[in-house]
């Protein structure tokens, strides 16, 4: 492999060779291996960190808090634990809120031990301290290890709030190797994503001028395939494969930060996730775990781009299509659909304009003119069987209908997502073109 974990972390800050930018990663320490835990006290020392927090919930204390708890006592470092006691906590303002009012005034380190919310949370914490910032991994779910970013739930709502990139993260095999297969799979979930990712970071490079870089989309192309070779073995319990896995989730995220921006990383089949998420927060409506949904939404996005290849685009019919849109019908259905989440998102096209039809127009002209090489970037894409087919092997769902999503529900989603925030996706592409989700 290219780029392994190691040299990108030497590489903290590099010029580099594709678009001259200088790169910046963000995450200094990371420790995957066996008795990883056994190096946080050098850690902290590192860091000159005394008097750790220590930020766990019923299950993650099992899986290496408590681990974590021993080798503190043994070291002879004093620490305040806090476990979160309820099941299956949110990422809202109450953990937040636990999490500040449970933290000693006098830490000086936050130790996150989790994947997910409990990361998320102790990023915001730290930030808030100006203390660094430690995440003991317990599964390898998602890619958000290095983000310096917290999906939360804020108000009711769901978004990315700033936080803090952590100083550190430490995973040990053993304890990644016992977390629930779903988790496993989630993480796999999120890669498989990054085909559709990466794709549409091209497709946007060409057509609305977003900053792409190629080093960056090789780094996670290369972290792709390494999940994507170790996810049979991780699955079926190997440490080696599980460290793969996470060492993929660390990189992706990492590529994000070097790019600045999410594109390395996320397109139209996060969108899709975040649909449903908001759907499920409005109205309770089923959702799974992020990488979970991911992983399908990007086959169905393959799927989409599919037979997009197979299109010849019409330039009366696209522009017809957009005559005949109703912003305001739009609006109203996004507010019958997703609640109270659906105004930030027509706020959102209040400011950028992409229904505007002059923008369009300039728009469809650029697609056009640049068919063919959309067409090309759309076949590096994986066919959507052997997708499927892998997906099937390691037991990753292939439908939402597995997942207690209905199949309206669904197409509802791959509708909506367009409206997310202001990036270019396939559902933006098609609604250039004036054609349904279903492309026909
Ligand atoms: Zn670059
Ligand atoms: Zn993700």
């Amino acid at each position: 492999m290219k780029y392994d974990l190691r040299s990108l972390m030497k590489n903290d800050g590099f010029v580099c060779p594709s678009c001259g930018k200088r790169h910046y990663g963000g995450l200094s320490d990371c420790r995957i291996g066996e008795g990883a835990m056994e190096g946080i006290p050098a850690l902290l020392e590192k860091y000159g960190a005394k008097n750790p927090f220590v930020l766990c919930d019923r299950q993650t204390y099992k899986a290496a808090g408590g681990a974590v708890e021993r080798i503190l006592c043994h070291a002879g470092i004093a620490h305040t634990l806090h476990i979160v006691e309820r099941e299956k906590p949110a990422p809202d303002e109450r953990i937040v809120g636990e999490a500040v009012m449970f933290c000693p005034p006098g830490a000086d380190c936050v130790i996150a031990v989790g994947s997910g919310v409990l990361n998320d949370t102790g990023k915001i914490l730290s930030r808030m301290k100006g203390v660094p910032d430690f995440i003991v991994a317990t599964a390898p779910s998602m890619d958000g290890f290095a983000s310096g970013t917290s999906s939360m739930e804020r108000g009711g709502l769901k978004i990315s709030l700033p936080s803090k990139c952590p100083d550190a993260v430490i995973a040990d095999p053993a304890v990644l190797a016992a977390s629930p297969a779903h988790m496993i799979r989630s993480g796999v979930g999120d890669m498989l994503a990054k085909y559709v990712s990466i794709a549409e970071w091209r497709i946007a490079a060409l057509l609305v001028g977003d900053p792409f870089c190629e080093t960056v989309a090789g780094i996670v192309g290369e972290a792709l395939d390494t999940c994507v070779k170790a996810a049979p073995d991780a699955l079926a319990g190997d440490r080696e494969a599980v460290s793969s896995v996470m060492e993929g989730l660390v990189i992706s995220g990492l590529a994000m930060n070097y790019a600045g921006i999410s594109r390395p990383a996320s397109g139209m089949e996060h969108y899709i996730s975040h649909i449903l998420d908001m759907r499920a927060l409005a109205f309770e409506t089923p959702s799974d775990l992020h990488g979970i949904q991911c992983g399908i939404a990007a086959l169905m996005t393959v799927r989409a781009y599919e037979k997009l290849a197979k299109y010849k685009p019409d330039r009366e019919r696209a522009l017809a299509a957009v005559r005949a849109f109703d912003p305001d019908a739009w609006n109203a259905h996004l507010r019958e659909k997703l609640g109270a989440g659906a105004e930030a998102m027509i706020a959102g096209e209040q400011r950028e304009g992409k229904y505007d039809p002059g923008k369009h127009a300039a728009r469809l002209e650029r697609i056009l003119a640049n068919w063919e090489e959309i067409r090309a970037i759309i076949s590096a894409l994986p066919k959507s069987g052997d997708l499927e087919a892998f997906m099937r092997q390691i037991g990753h769902p292939t439908s939402f209908s597995e997942i207690g999503v209905s199949e309206e529900d669904a197409r509802e989603a791959f509708r909506m997502a367009k409206d997310i925030r202001d990036k270019y996706v396939l559902g933006r592409l098609l609604w250039d073109l004036g054609l349904p989700p279903e492309i026909d």
